[in-house]
């Protein structure tokens, strides 16, 4: 818990709606992981009070402030300032408090460009193709035009808009490299690699869209890079994937112009190691995934299935993801090749989710958290809930079950005890939560769950 005293410093988020924003969390681990004497809070702000909001911010002595929609160009009518990525996109996230008043800045475009650049993609001297003419891709052909891209096609649905951008962008570079184009106008273009920008809002979750569906598109496509981040790997990033194309989301853009944002009201650089760490808990947050553990017999599959319903979320079972693979049953996997066989098998499928998987309960082995690289695994991957069951009820549950490898042989219930005793702690380090299962209903189980994950 963070601890405000008479030296606490305020930040802030301007915009209408602000409940979901992402940014207190980025901001607020900021701090306490620099220890930082700075609280991080989200104002929702009418447009009819931007004025005043702005002024009355000011005078409030806040450092430093964030807008979202639906101000993002308004807010630029009560700076001291803008500067020249703001001015030529027409939109700023960023307030910087200055001895007159806030200067603006759109770090969205600087975070897009440091997700870009820890990829170690080049853009300078490249082709590139901009799917989308709305904010966002204004700041993405702002970035690709100061990173001086050879020549940049803008496709979109509203052609106008694709101009628009192409006019304002080549007549204050001062250069012609912007060319607009309809969706279609793809198959013109020359038969060779671009990097593409996918920024329309087509894709984002729970719809699955994709902005153009034709294969023969993603041919073109060397690097996907879609600016949604939920589901974390989108259809077009899919598509990319399959054509034999890298493909990156945007969460890192998400996380950078947040830490950009903080690195200007603070005039200081947050190092890789540090922005890792607000990207593990970001990756956290937005993947919207339940891994639920515990030992066998807890009923991990069975609620995981009720929860999986009740968010309309997939569900999956490592255990049978690894059988399908295998083309074998776990219990064969284990007689034939060993229980350390199995643990790589269930490291790899977990390894090749952790690149994909979002909006998903995920059910796992139980001795699956026994590694430390798969407890690290499931902590980036999502939220972690622990199903605690007493011995004597998986007991219960267990008798005459041929299926546990671990259980077969002699005196199966001491087999019981002995691996509880050691795999509790193991749970207990992982799970974000805990939840005593035993003697409590399926529904039950489910509606604590649900009521612990909306409070984390
Ligand atoms: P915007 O200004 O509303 O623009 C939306 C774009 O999507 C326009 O190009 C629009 O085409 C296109 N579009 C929407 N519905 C369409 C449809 N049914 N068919 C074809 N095209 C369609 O939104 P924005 O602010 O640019 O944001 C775009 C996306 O970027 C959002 O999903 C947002 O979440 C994401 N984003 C991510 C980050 C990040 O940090 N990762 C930052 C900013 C934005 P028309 O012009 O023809 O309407």
């Amino acid at each position: 818990m963070m601890k405000i005293d008479g030296k606490t410093r305020l930040l802030g988020l301007l915009g209408a709606p602000v409940e979901h924003t992402m940014s207190p969390m980025i901001h607020n681990k900021l701090s306490e992981i620099l220890g930082i004497n700075e609280v991080y809070v989200p104002f929702h702000t009418k447009k009819e009070g931007l004025e005043a909001a702005v002024k009355g911010a000011y005078e409030l002595n806040i450092l430093g402030l964030n807008a979202t929609v639906p101000h993002k160009n308004h807010i630029m009518e009560y700076l001291c300032d803008i500067d020249d990525g703001g001015r030529a996109i027409g939109a700023v996230n960023t307030l910087v408090r200055m001895d007159n008043g806030y200067k603006g800045y759109n770090t969205d475009m600087l975070g897009l460009l440091r997700e870009v650049k820890s990829y170690e993609i080049n853009l300078s001297n490249q082709d590139i193709i901009i799917i989308g003419a709305g904010g966002a891709a204004k700041a993405v052909a702002y970035m690709c035009m100061r990173e001086n891209a050879s020549h940049i096609y803008i496709l979109n649905r509203t052609v106008s808009k694709a101009q628009d951008i192409a006019e304002h962008m080549n007549h204050h570079f001062g250069k012609n490299v912007i060319t607009a184009g309809t969706l279609l106008s793809y198959k013109e273009l020359e038969k060779k690699k671009y990097i593409v920008f996918q920024s329309t809002s087509i894709g984002l979750y729970p719809n699955d869209d994709v902005i153009i569906a034709d294969e023969d598109f993603y041919e073109l496509v060397d690097i996907g890079i879609d600016i949604i981040y939920n589901p974390f790997e989108t259809t077009f990033m899919k598509k990319c994937r399959k054509a034999g194309a890298r493909a990156y989301n945007g969460l890192k853009m998400l996380l950078y112009q947040g830490i950009i944002a903080y690195e200007l009201w603070n005039q200081i650089s947050v190092g890789e190691e540090i922005a890792g760490a607000v990207y593990e808990k970001l990756l956290k947050k937005t993947r919207n995934n339940i891994i639920l553990t515990g030992f066998m017999g807890c009923g991990k599959s069975t609620v995981g299935v009720l929860l999986s319903e009740k968010y309309g979320y997939r569900f999956i079972d490592t255990d049978k993801v690894i059988e399908e693979k295998a083309g074998q049953p776990v219990s064969e996997i284990f007689e034939q090749r060993g229980e350390e066989y199995f643990r790589c098998l269930e490291t790899a499928v977990l390894t090749e989710l952790n690149e994909t998987l979002s909006n998903t309960v995920i059910s796992t082995g139980g001795g699956l958290p026994l590694r430390d690289e798969n407890r690290k695994i499931l902590s980036s991957l999502g939220y972690v809930v622990y199903l605690d069951v007493e011995a004597g009820e998986v007991i219960r549950r267990l008798a005459g079950d041929t299926t546990r490898p671990l259980l077969q042989g002699e005196n199966p219930e001491e087999k019981i005890h002995e691996l509880m005793e050691y795999r509790r702690p193991v749970y207990e380090q992982c799970g974000d939560i805990c939840i005593q299962v035993t003697g409590k209903t399926i529904d039950e189980i489910a509606e604590e769950i649900i009521n612990e994950y909306q409070k984390a």
